[in-house]
């Protein structure tokens, strides 16, 4: 009798406390990791360069800073582009 009582509710109980503070403390230490502080951006990067408005690339949608973007003037309108493939992609569309 006392074995059945092991199997049948010590044992599922146990299995069931141990994966609930598995998950607890694995949640738990995910949500409680705290986020590296935003990477410096690299002045090899043509999208993060500082300075210059921020216009956003009518291809993929990436906003590029004037100061860095390609440029195409399109009826009469200046449009920026984050790189060459996406300039041309607008020319093809
Ligand atoms: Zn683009």
């Amino acid at each position: 009798m006392l074995r059945y009582f092991i199997v049948d509710i010590l044992l599922p109980l146990l299995v069931f406390a141990l994966l609930r503070s598995f998950f607890r403390s694995h949640f738990q230490s995910g949500r409680n990791v705290t986020r590296p502080a935003q990477p410096t951006p690299s002045p090899s990067q043509p999208n993060v360069v500082a300075g210059g408005e921020l216009k956003k690339d009518p291809v993929c949608g990436t906003y590029v800073s004037t100061g860095a973007s390609l440029t195409r003037t399109v009826d009469g309108q200046l449009l920026h582009f984050c790189s060459k493939e996406c300039r041309d992609k607008y020319r093809a569309a």
